[in-house]
């Protein structure tokens, strides 16, 4: 019997190798290149990985980055956002309470700083913050950080130029505001707000020296094209940390029964965002234990952060089985920008 390779065992170049060369080389990708990527086929999902990998891994070596979410308010916003348990129209059993005291919130500090994160994520349900809620948070970050070794992100809905500054002047790092989706399906998902509120939000948080979170949501009905779209307008923004959530369609939400989204096209859109955002950092945020189930894993491969513990108002994975996720895939959680040794990965 021949051991003589048939034409079908040859191994043509790869097409997302020789994108990932393109991108460590500078270029951007276009819109066709990530529509691409989102089309590809099953065949083809663990080439795109390893391509997505040596993007990953320029930038960020074997290393993975824990943050940690407080929902400092739960419930009672006055907004319609389709996909959030937390809006007026959310008929969701989930806790509704007003602003948490002072040493409920450092003692979740404590718990993030214990469960290795890097960053702390204060999160409250509102349009905006009230004034009294700028102070509180201005008033809580500088003890935070004095205790704790954490940066601090604030998740806090629409600002103002003027809250954006006081944020920066009480030591917060960064905000966390998500465009969610495109442009062109943002009034699918919200009317009570626009698209053009929350770049507003953004650009007043870049213009007071804050560095910027923001990302979306995937599977709530949307085209390749919207995702793409915002991963488009991420890029253009610079924006350092992009948490990509899929769809946790919580029973009493608009949303609720929205259709699944399969694994392999969570694993695409973030490679895509890997590819069209090479330097950011890129989160699998909620819905991750849902939709890739058992493929969380090669997440990473494009990923290099996760949300360790429960999410604003559902349960996430135990932090024991990410951290043994994280040591079985050969990655090391760092609590700074150090990249740690990549692993060797096979062919
Ligand atoms: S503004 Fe935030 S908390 Fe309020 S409904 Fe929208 S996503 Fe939920």
């Amino acid at each position: 019997m021949s051991l003589a390779p048939s034409p079908e065992d040859t191994v043509a170049p790869s097409r997302w190798h020789a994108m990932a060369s393109r991108v460590l080389a500078g270029a951007a990708i276009d819109r066709e290149e990530a529509r691409a990527i989102l089309e590809s086929s099953d065949a083809e999902l663990l080439e795109l990985l390893a391509a997505a990998w040596r993007v990953r891994q320029r930038h960020f070596g074997n290393s993975v980055q824990l943050f940690f979410l407080m929902n400092a308010k739960s419930g009672l916003c006055p907004e319609d956002c389709g996909y959030c348990s937390q809006s007026k129209v959310s008929e969701a059993e989930i806790p509704r309470y007003n602003l948490l005291s002072a040493p409920k919130l450092l003692d979740a500090a404590r718990l993030a700083a214990e469960r290795q994160s890097k960053t702390f994520c204060i999160v409250i349900s509102a349009r905006g913050p009230s004034e009294r809620e700028i102070d509180f948070v201005c008033s809580i970050v500088p003890q935070i950080k004095q205790r704790y070794d954490l940066n601090v992100c604030a998740c806090l809905g629409l600002l103002s130029p003027e809250q954006a500054r006081r944020l920066a002047e009480a030591g917060v790092d960064k905000v966390n505001h998500n465009l969610n989706t495109s442009e062109r399906f943002y009034s699918e998902v919200c009317s009570t707000h626009t698209y053009a509120d929350r770049v507003a939000t953004l650009e007043a948080c870049r213009s007071a020296g804050l560095q910027l979170c923001s990302g979306g949501i995937m599977g709530m009905g949307e085209t390749h094209d919207d995702l793409i779209d915002m991963a488009l307008e991420l890029r253009a923004m610079n924006v350092e940390s992009i948490p990509l959530n899929f769809l946790n369609s919580i029973d009493g939400t608009p949303l609720e029964g929205t259709n699944r989204i399969s694994p392999r096209d969570c694993l695409r859109a973030l490679a895509m965002m890997r590819m069209v955002n090479p330097a950011a950092e890129l989160r699998i945020a909620g819905g991750r234990e849902i939709h890739l189930g058992s493929l969380q894993p090669l997440g990473l491969y494009a990923a290099n952060s996760l949300f360790v513990g429960d999410y604003l108002t559902t349960k996430g994975q135990l932090p024991e089985a990410d951290y043994r996720m994280i040591e079985e895939m050969g990655f090391v959680i760092t609590r700074g920008s150090e990249a740690a040794e990549p692993p060797v990965l096979p062919g």
